[in-house]
């Protein structure tokens, strides 16, 4: 999964400037790889390290990438996307009804094998 970002320090360096934002002077735009931390690293052209860290809970972010690929006419991708998405909101949903009960993720809770099993 890639972010589509620009380079904080480029930016900072335009404002300190006081450049304007035209077609010569504009910002540059990379994809930068996320990782399951939801936090993204590059190196922009101009060789500053960027570490960014994404608010948005994944399974926000997969449920954007199903709609813009369903959008663009690719339903393969769509799909894989949004049931990534539901297990990405399932573990979310699980780990915050957990919490709410006062049981920690690491204590291990034994799931039934099969939900008529209750
Ligand atoms: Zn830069």
């Amino acid at each position: 999964m890639r972010l589509l970002v620009f380079c904080h320090d480029c930016q900072f360096e335009h404002l300190r400037l006081g450049t304007e934002y035209d077609e010569k002077n504009a910002l540059a735009l990379y994809y930068a790889p996320i990782d399951e931390q939801r936090v993204a690293e590059f190196v922009c052209a101009r060789g500053h390290k960027n570490r960014l860290l994404l608010e948005a809970q994944l399974f926000q972010v997969l449920f954007d990438y199903a709609v813009v690929a369903f959008d663009d006419g690719y339903t393969r991708e769509a799909v894989a996307s949004l049931a990534a998405c539901l297990e990405r909101f399932f573990e979310f949903a699980t780990a915050a009804f957990l919490r709410n009960a006062g049981v920690s993720m690491d204590e291990g809770v034994e799931a039934p094998s099969h939900p008529l099993a209750l």
